[in-house]
């Protein structure tokens, strides 16, 4: 049921970061449900292609504005879901000072914003605040091996200060601040020029391109479909009371690269190869999400196996990459309208 505020209007919930991959499945979800959605993006990497069918949406409306510059909002809110940053390496490594600022002054504004309308905040932090982990599997009260001075720092060290501001002013009982610890997360949407690891992989192989592998291929990841990800988010922000404490949210099984690939190649009919490269800096050696604390809180856990995910991102993709495909999606595009804003028609 949506909320209604004294003059009778519903409340809105508002999306940083929803016309990206993760944000724009969220922002379908929030509509199923019947909330009414503020999709607040920077189209750095998002895509209001991602967005496109919500546009008609009676319960959508469409901003563009970068989280470092967003200081108010017309209408009153009671959630706020910060998802709003480059989350692939080579893409928040691409302007790493704005990246840390996304992180830091952006989520500064978005928990400003939850101040002054007393809404629920979630922060999507990342499994990255566990660096390259010396503890396996990684549980949240396992403080990480980050570097504050190498090539991912700007994503790391950010999102740990974005977790430090969160928990701040949920202890000054400022925000009902909630912080999920995302890990490597994929399905429909991803961008194909991204960069990480599954839309690489599908996209060499669809294009019959050979599948780079960076290093030996022996460091592992632990994969979520999108879905399965979204659900966890929802459970976290309305869990009451504010479980107070970061929740990993991820899928557990746990896969080297190499499988990975062999993976892609058992789904996708290919002549590709794979083919090694050097190993980027920093890159963490192993990762899984230890899920307990988010089954015990949230009764939640992941429900798609990763051949499944991605059997059903392989199609997606070579949906998007055929040729004459009028939807493919575009590295980045802006919408039209000069205030920057599409509202969904009523
Ligand atoms: N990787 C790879 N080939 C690629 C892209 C990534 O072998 O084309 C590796 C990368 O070095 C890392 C893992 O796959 O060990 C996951 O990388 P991704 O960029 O998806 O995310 P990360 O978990 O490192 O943030």
């Amino acid at each position: 049921m949506l909320q209604k505020t004294g003059n009778g209007k519903s409340q809105a919930v508002l999306v940083a970061g929803g016309a990206g991959f993760v944000g724009s499945h969220l922002c379908d979800a929030l509509l199923a449900r019947g909330k009414r959605v503020v999709c607040v993006d920077s189209y750095i990497t998002g895509s209001v292609e991602n967005v496109r069918p919500l546009m008609n949406h009676p319960n959508f409306r469409l901003i563009e504005q970068d989280i470092c510059d967003l200081a108010e909002m017309n209408e009153p809110l009671h959630q706020i879901y910060n998802l709003a940053c480059a989350a692939s390496p080579p893409q928040y490594q691409a302007d790493p000072i704005h990246t840390m600022m996304t992180c830091v002054a952006g989520t500064g504004n978005l928990l400003k914003l939850a101040e002054e309308h007393g809404a629920s905040f979630l922060q999507a932090s990342t499994s990255e605040v566990y660096g390259d982990p010396a503890e396996h599997p990684q549980r949240e009260d396992y403080r990480g091996n980050v570097s504050c001075t190498g090539p991912r720092a700007c994503y790391d060290e950010g999102k740990r200060a974005a977790e430090a501001l969160c928990f701040d002013m949920l202890r000054a009982g400022a925000v009902s601040a909630r912080v999920a610890r995302i890990f490597n997360t994929y399905g429909p949407r991803m961008q194909p020029s991204d960069g990480r690891i599954i839309s690489n992989l599908l996209v060499q192989a669809i294009s019959g391109e050979p599948l780079t592998i960076y290093g030996t291929g022996e460091q592992t990841r632990s994969f979520c479909f999108v879905s399965d990800l979204v659900s966890g988010l929802m459970s976290l922000m309305d869990i009451e009371p504010n479980p107070g404490m970061p929740v990993n949210l991820g899928n557990p099984g746990e896969f080297t690269i190499n499988e990975l690939a062999e993976m892609v190649l058992a789904i996708v009919p290919t002549a590709s190869k794979i083919v090694y490269r050097p190993l980027p800096q920093d890159d963490p050696q192993r990762r899984r999400p230890d899920i307990l604390r988010a089954r015990e809180l949230l009764g939640w856990e992941p429900k798609v196996p990763l051949a499944e995910g991605l059997q059903q991102t392989a199609a997606w993709f070579s949906a998007a990459l055929a040729p004459h495909e009028t939807h493919a999606i575009p590295a980045s595009s802006t919408p039209t309208g000069s205030a920057g804003e599409i509202r969904g028609s009523v």
